[in-house]
């Protein structure tokens, strides 16, 4: 069976969550079952085998689980990019606008070196807004984005097509649309 097929089987749609009229694409049933699960890593290792990158940087909280995992895999460094006021260190931040009002996230300024080059993953692509600032806090490092990467695209909220005219490749396994 295709991958991507076998993957987009086991996501589960959460109908008016957190609010009426959003269909919430909830990856745990992807955890929770080891076969999908070793299945979902393995589409990034192969991915990124030959790539070699310095390391991953994940989106707080869900590119945490897929991304430490795909590090570890690949033998290279975890970055955790995360939610505003989390990160002891001193810290990069970037705020972007949401559907109402902002968010900000936030990484280590000592995470990568310049010239590193740096997969980032998170579980999901919906506006982009995410992506996209976690991608320009490893830019204002010095570090370059091979590619962003992530479980599900929702191609119709445009936050795929905003990133490639960004200048960011992206790399996703199921879309809906
Ligand atoms: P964006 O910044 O609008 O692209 O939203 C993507 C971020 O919101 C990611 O960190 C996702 O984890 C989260 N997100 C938005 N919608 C969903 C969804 O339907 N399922 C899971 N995560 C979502």
């Amino acid at each position: 069976q295709d991958p991507s097929a076998y993957i987009k089987q086991h996501i589960r749609t959460v109908p008016d969550w957190p609010v009426a009229g959003v269909q919430f694409r909830d990856i745990t049933p992807l955890l929770s079952n080891p076969r999908v699960f070793r299945v979902l890593i393995d589409q990034f290792v192969h991915r990124y085998f030959d790539t070699r990158p310095a390391a991953i940087a994940g989106l707080d909280a869900r590119g945490f689980i897929i991304g430490s995992v795909l590090a570890y895999e690949l033998n290279v460094g975890f970055i955790p990019i995360r939610k505003k006021g989390k990160l002891p260190f001193t810290t990069v931040e970037e705020t972007y606008e949401l559907e109402y009002g902002s968010a900000t996230v936030e990484m280590h300024t000592d995470a990568v070196q310049p010239g590193d080059r740096v997969v980032l993953i998170d579980d999901l692509i919906a506006t982009g807004g995410t992506m996209l600032a976690g991608a320009r806090l490893l830019q204002r490092l010095g570090a370059t984005v091979i590619e962003g990467a992530a479980i599900v695209d929702l191609p119709e909220l445009g936050g795929s097509a905003r990133l490639r005219a960004a200048g960011l490749p992206l790399h996703t396994l199921v879309d809906f649309a």
